[in-house]
């Protein structure tokens, strides 16, 4: 049977299993290189605040939290995109 994709989707190589993440959406466990990673950050001071703190040149600290998520879940939010046949084989 042919394959979809070259890497079968993961990043892992010649690695054998890797540790399992839960997808942040859904809880769905998977492993750590098929999960789309997603960092946002949190900031501690209000928006407004912020904004003339900023201006006055102070430095805000921010907390960048990761999230996971399943490739259902990462298709579903639009963090990646279905591609192609031509476009996939490459990769
Ligand atoms: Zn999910």
């Amino acid at each position: 049977m042919g394959k979809k994709r070259k890497s079968g989707g993961r990043s892992k190589g010649g690695k054998g299993s890797l540790s399992k993440v839960h997808c942040s959406s859904c809880g769905r466990l998977v492993p750590r290189d098929k999960a789309k990673r997603k960092t946002s950050y949190k900031q501690l001071v209000d928006f407004s605040i912020g904004k003339e703190l900023r201006q006055q040149g102070t430095h805000i600290a921010r907390i960048p939290y990761v999230r996971y998520y399943c490739v259902s879940c990462a298709i579903h939010r639009h963090h990646v995109k279905i591609r192609s046949e031509d476009e996939r084989k490459d990769g």
